[in-house]
């Protein structure tokens, strides 16, 4: 055994692999592909372990992560709701799983049929009047959309709107996306109840302005109530108004969008209509866009003939062409489609209604403890200052590390960047009471460990499998290579 606990040892009888299928003909059918010239004459060192030790080792390292499905997971702006298992089996039938993208139309109805119904229920929702399936995250949907905007500028000849909005509460993705599109980004400052201050917009508002961007509820978990105003301004300065609907959590059922005077929006499939993500994807971000935008979508789009029959247009001079190849990620696009329709209109309602109960009874609870820097009514999550605690040594990231010695996933830190230390917290919908009440004790009881022993939460965690990592080096230098020399 070496030092992380793994074990490479020969336990096939014979001393190998367990054999692949056909794996005797395989020296002979290399040869024959390649010839003798490429042949290696020295085997190449890759570990050589039975699959029961494989399927171990791979179990063992699962096991020393955290996930949605080992307990509460309370990344804010992520939404880490359980992903009902129905969804999975669902996305799994081979109908869905096997077909080809390049099958033709007339072979593929039932996922077409089931695109079409999709793009009908996020209208529905979004109160918007197209949609897009194609963009396959969050961040790709914000880019179309732009790219959408500032291809209706120039069909206006209005080339010169260059520049974006963004508050200073924003999230990353939202300048990042702008940028990436060619525009230049204005950031302006949130006023004092962190909601957007009407007259910086104002300021920044003028003939060269291609859009705003804003996340509603924002990303401190406030309902913006001067939305409608706000669109109002940046469409009489001749701009568009661009909806970060990652926090659809909080409006399902209960407001839209499209009535608010937004012009496109995107949705987080993975983080409001299930499917699990953290891992980096695939995920799947549609794009919702007002009637004067749809020329602009991404191109093919999904029509129906007078008899029923779908198929993929893509005759639409203006398009902004593809952002995806094919239909996009269609895996979790089926799983969004049976959340939607396993939960129905009132059960959508109702995930918004839990969902912003369960974050505002658990701020409830741990308040007295942790500063509330913004202190509008939230929505769906909330976020918390360590300024108390690091007055007594411990900082949000300590906070975060100890919380996992406490059985609990850290939340979102230090976002949105205008709260110091911030811990940005969202239980989604899918917490009971039980589980509430549980992390709301822990982190109580931090707060008292930060008066009475800050030590012991500076070292946090104590329990996990791995301390504090060096998370820049961890980033930057990323070696997962097998070494056959080394340890394994
Ligand atoms: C998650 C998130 C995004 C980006 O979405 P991805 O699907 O991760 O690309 C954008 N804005 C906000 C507010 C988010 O929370």
């Amino acid at each position: 055994m070496n030092e992380e606990g793994l074990i490479f040892s020969r336990q096939v009888p014979d001393g190998g692999c367990l054999p692949l299928p056909g794996d005797e003909d395989t020296d002979a059918q290399a040869q024959a592909l390649l010839g003798d010239a490429k042949l290696r004459e020295e085997p190449t060192g890759l570990p050589d372990v039975p699959e029961w030790e494989v399927v171990r080792h791979f179990t063992r390292l699962s096991q020393r992560n955290w996930g949605v499905d080992m307990g509460f997971y309370p990344l804010g702006s992520c939404t880490m709701k359980h992903n009902p298992r129905l969804n999975e089996a669902v996305a799994r039938l081979p109908g869905f799983a096997r077909i080809h993208p390049e099958q033709h139309p007339a072979q593929v109805q039932g996922i077409l049929r089931l695109m079409k119904t999709l793009e009908q229920a996020l209208i529905e929702i979004s109160g918007m009047d197209a949609v897009s399936l194609q963009p396959p995250a969050g961040a790709q949907g914000e880019l179309t959309a732009l790219l959408c905007f500032r291809a209706y500028h120039h069909s206006r000849g209005d080339t010169h709107r260059t520049r974006i909005i963004v508050p200073d509460s924003s999230h990353g993705t939202n300048p990042a996306s702008a940028a990436r599109c060619g525009m230049t980004v204005h950031t302006i400052d949130s006023n004092a109840e962190g909601l957007t201050d009407l007259a910086a917009l104002d300021a920044a508002l003028d003939e060269n302005v291609a859009g705003f961007m804003l996340t509603n509820p924002n990303t401190l978990g406030l309902f913006e109530p001067q939305v409608e105003e706000i669109c109002a301004r940046v469409h009489r300065a001749g701009g568009q108004v661009y909806c970060d609907g990652a926090n659809m959590n909080a409006l399902l059922g209960v407001s839209r969008p499209g009535d608010m005077g937004f012009d496109a929006l995107h949705f987080n499939v993975h983080k409001t209509f299930s499917t699990p993500h953290g891992g980096g994807g695939p995920g799947a971000g549609p794009v919702a866009v007002q009637a004067h935008l749809q020329p602009f979508l991404p191109v093919p789009r999904i029509v129906e003939d007078a008899d029923g029959t779908l198929t993929l247009d893509d005759d639409h001079p203006e398009t902004i062409g593809k952002v995806h190849s094919f239909m996009g990620n269609v895996g979790p696009l089926v799983k969004a489609y049976a959340y939607i329709l396993s939960h129905g209109a009132d059960g959508l309602r109702e995930v918004t209604e839990r969902a912003v109960l369960n974050a505002n009874y658990l701020l409830s609870r741990v308040r007295e403890a942790y500063e509330l820097p913004y202190r509008g009514q939230p929505m769906h999550e909330f976020v918390l200052s360590a300024e108390k605690q690091k007055a007594a040594g411990c900082k949000a990231v300590d906070v975060a590390k100890r919380l996992l010695d406490y059985g609990f996933h850290a939340p979102t830190v230090y976002f949105p960047l205008i709260v110091s230390e911030a811990l940005m917290i969202e239980p989604t919908e899918t917490e009971t009471k039980g589980a509430l009440d549980c992390f709301a004790e822990a982190m109580l009881a931090i707060a008292r460990e930060c008066e009475d022993s800050p030590d012991v939460v500076t070292g946090a965690p104590h329990r996990a499998y791995a301390g504090r990592l060096d998370e820049v080096q961890a980033a930057r230098k990323l070696d997962l290579r097998h070494d056959p020399e080394g340890e394994g």
